[in-house]
């Protein structure tokens, strides 16, 4: 058994990565400042034996001992991460310095959690990791796209200078139950328009595009990636290279929704990527990973959820 950190525990990620680390018997500690995730996505492991929550913000020095750390603690929807941009990136950079710090004095194996985002709107398609991408350093996505960049290169540093133990992932769209209802996400937004019967809004013509993992098949690529032997670093791409159009993706909602939304039409945010698709070549040869869930039955899984949440009437 293993004494596991997940930073960002309570978030849609890190809740389902809880669940997997304690279903394998590990005891898990999950640090989060409930900025947008929530202890109801974690409700069910209160009791728990081998299960810890603690509030704090990571962009705090933090003490505690673990063997291994699960850096996820930031976050992840356009609209959220705008809220409050300064406290984005210092999340990312000085959340890293801390986490690092933390695996530096325990010598403990950390993973970061990247983003597709460290390739911008990409001239390159699909993105291989070897792409350095078309990242805007001064626009409104950029504390984000940003801070993540300078996250990945404090992980490679210190590797370097201090030996440590280190793994990235970049993760491209993912989707699936525990989403936050109101998170501004695009599978979110349309599955809940959907359900509630209002407009489906498609920023811009509808034409660019995403490609979309379920959540069980990254969680996968996550712990593959942790176990993988030391000395290999990635970065890795974890995501679904099923690429789709945002207007494919509303009509695939509305026939498995039901119901009489109509799609609208609004301003495409600024410096929102054209494309993006995982070239996904490294994580199939050194983590044996492709992702097993189609969109059809990830929404399916992920229209239930929020069927019931609305239900309940937690998703007002
Ligand atoms: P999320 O917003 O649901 O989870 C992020 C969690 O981090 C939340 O619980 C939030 O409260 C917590 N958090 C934020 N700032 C914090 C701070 N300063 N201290 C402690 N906790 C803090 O988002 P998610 O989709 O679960 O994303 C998890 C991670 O995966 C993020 O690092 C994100 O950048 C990365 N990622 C996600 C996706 C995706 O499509 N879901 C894609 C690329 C990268
Ligand atoms: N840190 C932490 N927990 C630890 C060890 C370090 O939060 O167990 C923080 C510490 O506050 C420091 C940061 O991690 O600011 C980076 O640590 P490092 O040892 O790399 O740098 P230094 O302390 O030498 O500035
Ligand atoms: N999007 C949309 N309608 C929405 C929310 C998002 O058309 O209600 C678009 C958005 O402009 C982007 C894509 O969907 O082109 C994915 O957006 P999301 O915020 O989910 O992720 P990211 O842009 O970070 O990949």
């Amino acid at each position: 058994m293993d004494r596991i950190l997940v930073t960002g525990g309570a978030g849609f990620l890190g809740s389902h990565l809880c669940d997997r680390l304690l279903d394998a018997g590990h005891d898990v500690l999950c640090v989060d400042n409930f900025f947008t995730g929530s202890k109801r996505n974690l409700a069910h492991r209160l009791s728990h034996p081998y299960f810890e929550l603690m509030r704090h913000d990571v962009t705090f020095p933090l003490y505690v001992e673990v063997d291994r750390i699960y850096n996820l603690a930031c976050p992840a929807s356009p609209v959220h991460y705008q809220h409050d941009p300064v406290q984005t990136t210092k999340t990312s950079v000085h959340g890293a310095i801390n986490m690092l710090g933390l695996a530096k004095r325990l010598k403990a194996r950390i993973l970061q959690a990247s983003t597709s985002e460290v390739y911008g709107d990409p001239e390159v398609h699909p993105q291989p990791e070897g792409y350095w991408g078309r990242v805007n350093p001064v626009g409104i996505r950029s504390c984000y796209d940003e801070g993540k960049r300078c996250a990945e290169t404090l992980f490679f540093d210190y590797q370097r200078q201090h030996a440590l133990d280190i793994k990235v992932v970049r993760i491209f769209n993912t989707y699936g139950p525990r989403m936050h209802p109101n998170d501004g996400r695009v599978v979110s937004n349309f599955i809940v328009q959907a359900l509630r019967g209002d407009d489906i809004t498609i920023y811009g013509d509808g034409s660019q595009t995403r490609s979309f993992c379920y959540v069980d098949d990254l969680i996968e690529a996550l712990l593959r990636m942790m176990d993988t032997e030391a000395g290999f670093t990635g970065p890795v791409n974890a995501g679904n290279p099923v690429e789709f159009t945002m207007l494919e993706l509303a009509e695939k909602v509305l026939q498995l929704v039901g119901g009489r939304s109509r799609l609208v039409h609004k301003p495409l945010p600024e410096d929102d990527p054209r494309q993006r698709q995982p070239d996904i070549t490294l994580a199939r040869d050194k983590l044996g990973w492709q992702p097993k869930v189609g969109l059809e039955d990830g929404l399916k899984e992920t229209i239930a959820y929020f069927r019931a949440l609305l239900q309940e009437g937690a998703g007002a």
